[in-house]
């Protein structure tokens, strides 16, 4: 097993990462900016190195400042968590070559994942259902352009290759706006991801937002974990998720998962990976893979009963996968709210000191998050600040669990978007199950 690992991330994903490495024995070590000294797993890490000043560009992104850590420390391998760094394949090529092991994907996939044309196109190849397209990248012939979209059938969307982030994708209704379109998302992608390479798909109306938990092995061994319901969405972030995904059963859910096992076999995938996809009229669209670890895989370990932080560090140790196809069932339905230090009403940052904070519990509520009592949420990050989970037999029940928890949750001295969950998870259209991508910003427009 990996006798030390570097925790390359902050908040509520390192203390979770820190929490399976301190049940398999393996030693911790925390690298944090000047402005997280503070952080809970900081405290809790065997060691701690400081690698930067506050800004992310400086310190959780800063290579050689991750890397020089671990030599420092004498650690053997680097989780990268989710965001900063975990799908910079340039990073995970340094950290191997620099004597590491990486905690994820080999950086070969990472690039080919992170490119979405030469992914869609390794999923097409490997038998996975992908949204009607170009087929590759758009070209300049303003022609040539035309007829692809009258084959696709308008309207379309025009999508930047290297993008991310919800950013650098235009719709397009009609051929009278089709070139223009191009030629502005290929400008903007250029500027944004220093890759002006674009694409075309159908554009989907009303989809959910339907992924795939895959675990893969250095030994050509790889299952899935079932589906997730994303589709409560504000501006392509995520906001409350759910396992399974109402409505989709286990028949389809064993046609689409084994399908994204067996594209992981044939791409000689590695770790932990997320198949998303868009759900519509009953047919699964592919329009990305994350590889990496999700901030939702919570409620698939309640579903499944797997630690799946535990099978990355496993996988990463050069260990065979600890569960067989046949070994994943499904059971109960699991609920998450993300939980925001933000205004409920403008969705304003809300960082400061958090005063008081008491977290609800009880049966099948698990709490992810940083927080304590006079812990002061810095303002350089990402405002999510914890995940409220919830499991129950039913949909019903792990709702139900989730107002009560979410009524429990005392966070004082700021703001949080407790009270904008509240209200969802007793929503009516939300709470028979199935609402599409762009529900959540129209009940919000209301
Ligand atoms: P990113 O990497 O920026 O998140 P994605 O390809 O995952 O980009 O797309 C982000 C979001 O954009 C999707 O969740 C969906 O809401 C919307 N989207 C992307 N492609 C399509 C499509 N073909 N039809 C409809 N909506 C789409």
């Amino acid at each position: 097993m990996l006798t030390k690992v570097v925790i390359a991330n902050r908040g509520e994903i390192a203390l979770r990462i820190l929490r399976a490495c301190r049940e398999m024995g393996i030693q911790t070590v925390a690298v944090h900016s000047t402005a997280d000294r503070d952080l809970k797993h900081v405290r809790l890490a065997d060691e701690s190195v400081c690698i930067g000043p506050p800004s992310s560009i400086d310190s959780y992104l800063n290579i050689p400042a991750v890397i020089s850590a671990a030599e420092v420390t004498d650690a053997v391998a680097i989780h990268p968590g989710y965001g900063f760094l975990s799908e910079n394949a340039d990073f995970a090529e340094q950290v191997e070559k620099s004597g590491f092991t990486f905690i994820g994907p080999r950086p070969e996939t990472i690039r080919v994942m992170g490119d979405k044309v030469s992914a869609i196109q390794a999923m097409k190849n490997a038998g996975v259902p992908c949204v009607p397209g170009s087929d590759g990248p758009l070209g300049d012939d303003v022609e040539e352009n035309i007829r692809i979209a009258r084959k696709i059938g308008y309207p379309v969307i025009i999508k930047a290759s290297g993008g991310g982030g919800g950013r650098g994708m235009r719709v397009v209704h009609s051929e009278a706006a089709l070139s223009s379109a191009v030629s502005l998302t290929r400008g903007e992608a250029a500027a944004a991801f220093g890759n002006d390479m674009v694409y075309m798909e159908k554009y989907l109306e009303n989809p959910r937002h339907v992924e795939f938990q895959v675990l893969a092995d250095e030994h050509g061994n790889a299952i899935h974990l079932g589906e997730r319901d994303c589709s409560m969405q504000r501006r392509h972030q995520k906001v409350i998720e759910e396992a399974p995904a109402p409505g989709i059963g286990n028949k389809l859910r064993k046609e689409i998962g084994e399908r994204c096992a067996k594209a992981c076999q044939e791409i000689g995938y590695r770790g932990a990976g997320t198949f998303e996809f868009l759900y519509e009229n009953g047919e699964f669209y592919f329009i990305e893979m994350n590889t990496r670890l999700q901030v939702e895989h919570p409620v698939t370990e309640f579903i499944t009963g797997v630690d799946i932080v535990r099978e990355q560090l496993r996988i990463a140790a050069g260990e065979k996968l600890a569960y067989k196809q046949k070994d994943i069932q499904v059971r109960g339905h699991a609920v998450e709210c993300r939980i925001n230090a933000e205004d409920p009403d403008n969705f304003m940052p809300s960082p400061g000191m958090v005063k008081r904070f008491h977290a609800p519990g009880g049966l099948g509520v698990r709490v992810d998050t940083h927080l304590y009592s006079d812990y002061k949420v810095p303002p350089y990050y990402d405002s999510m600040i914890g995940k409220l989970v919830t499991y129950a037999d039913n949909r019903e029940g792990a709702l139900a669990r989730m107002y009560v928890a979410l009524d429990e949750m005392i966070i004082e001295g700021i703001k949080t978007n407790i009270p904008l969950h509240k209200r969802l998870v007793k929503d009516t259209a939300f709470c028979e199950g199935g609402v599409n991508i762009h529900y959540l910003e129209k009940l919000l427009d209301m």
